[in-house]
């Protein structure tokens, strides 16, 4: 079968969904690779590095969906895209079923079959080497201490020179998960004393072997709401956070946000107050900007300087580094290729009673297959 790739087409988006890396080791698989030409050029992947390895170059979107049996891309298709969906083809991408019941319906009636890259059940640890979320977190998450650094006018590390004496960046990262937990241990490994603090008291330990501090909200309630994601904590919780937070905001030169919680807006955890309250020259790299920010001040997809505070507010930290998220992103969706594919023959057999393959098959041939049957951990 044809593996297509087209070129990314939502504003900003500089990744692209396979790299000439892996497009040898899907041929190797049985697979054609077809791909869009310019599709790899946001991320320095040109089409003469992709015809080297035996990809076929195609001009033109039109072409290249009406060309390939099995389309790979990195976001959701927009309707024009569907509608150059062959019928009864198959689609690999991000799709967030829940927040795209129109997409969703779209793909049915194109007869499609489609497997959503953000609905693998990420808690089967076969399932980890697909784990595009993760991926992509981490990077956002190194990135994220990149622009804080950048933004910052002093060092990370503590140094003692013939100049004077440096102390370290003090950094306060707000939510633990896999992006936090990038965050913490690149920023630990820049040399900055780092503190953290999440709802899932169960993170504190990794907290700890990145390098960081883990501190508590002193009020007991349990944070985990299920599968490992947080939940909505209770008002008595909520105001004991915002005391701790607001005398770390005191403390701390950089404060990271990553918080979220699924399918509600991001929890607002820096106030104004804070902010305020902050050092001249101090940042803010709120990963949460998209989903309204975990910062009252932070405007989505700017740099903002409020009370003389850096407010970082970019939504594509992943689009930054495009070339190791094409890279990453590419090898999770050939890891799932070899799921697909276990004959090697370049045919998928899309099986439905493999859990893994199960929870991130959204359509099946038309049929809207989502939401999956809780599967059985393994
Ligand atoms: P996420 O992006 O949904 O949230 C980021 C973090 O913010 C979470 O740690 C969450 O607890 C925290 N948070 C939410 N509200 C908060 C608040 N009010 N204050 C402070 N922190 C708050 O999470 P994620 O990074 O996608 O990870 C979610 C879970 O998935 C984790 O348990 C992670 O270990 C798990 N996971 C498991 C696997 C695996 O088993 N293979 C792989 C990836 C992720």
């Amino acid at each position: 079968l044809i593996i297509g790739v087209p070129r990314e087409v939502f504003a900003g988006e500089k990744r692209v969904a396979t790299v000439p890396e892996v497009v040898e080791k899907l041929i190797k698989l049985g697979f054609a690779v077809a791909v869009e030409s310019g599709a790899g050029d946001a991320a320095n992947f040109d089409d003469d590095s992709y015809r080297a390895v035996g990809a076929q170059i195609i001009t033109g979107a039109a072409e290249l969906w009406a060309k390939s049996d099995i389309v790979f891309k990195v976001r959701g298709p927009n309707a024009d895209e569907v509608g150059l969906m062959r019928e009864g083809g198959t689609l690999v991408s991000f799709i967030w079923p829940a927040q795209n019941p129109e997409l969703m319906n779209q793909l049915a009636a194109k007869k499609a079959t489609v497997l959503a890259i953000d609905s693998l059940p990420r808690q089967l640890s076969r399932a980890q080497k697909m784990d595009a979320l993760t991926s992509m977190a981490g990077i956002a998450g190194y990135r994220a201490v990149i622009e804080a650094a950048n933004a910052f006018g002093r060092f990370f590390n503590g140094q003692i020179t013939a100049a004077g004496k440096v102390p370290p960046a003090k950094i306060f990262i707000a939510g633990a998960g896999v992006a936090g937990l990038a965050a913490i241990g690149t920023a630990a490994g820049l040399g900055a004393i780092v503190r953290a603090n999440d709802t899932r008291a169960e993170v504190a330990d990794q907290v700890v072997s990145l390098g960081g501090e883990f501190v508590k909200v002193d009020y007991e309630e349990e944070g985990s709401g299920g599968g490992g994601y947080a939940k909505v904590m209770s008002e008595g919780f909520q105001q004991a956070q915002r005391e701790m937070y607001a005398k770390q905001a005191k403390e701390v030169d950089i404060i990271i946000t990553t918080a979220l919680i699924p399918g509600k807006p991001a929890p607002k955890l820096i106030t104004a107050e804070m902010v305020k309250s902050m050092k001249p020259g101090s940042v803010i790299v709120d990963m949460a900007a998209e989903q309204g920010g975990n910062c009252e001040l932070t405007e989505p997809g700017q740099v903002v300087v409020k009370h003389g505070v850096t407010i970082v507010g970019y939504t594509d930290l992943v689009s930054r580094m495009a070339r190791q998220s094409s890279t990453l992103y590419a090898t999770n969706l050939f890891r799932l290729a070899e799921e697909l594919c276990k004959t090697k023959d370049g045919v998928i057999n899309v099986n439905m009673d493999d859990d893994a393959i199960r929870g991130l098959t959204v359509v099946k041939e038309g049929n809207i297959t989502w939401p999956p049957p809780a599967p059985k951990l393994a």
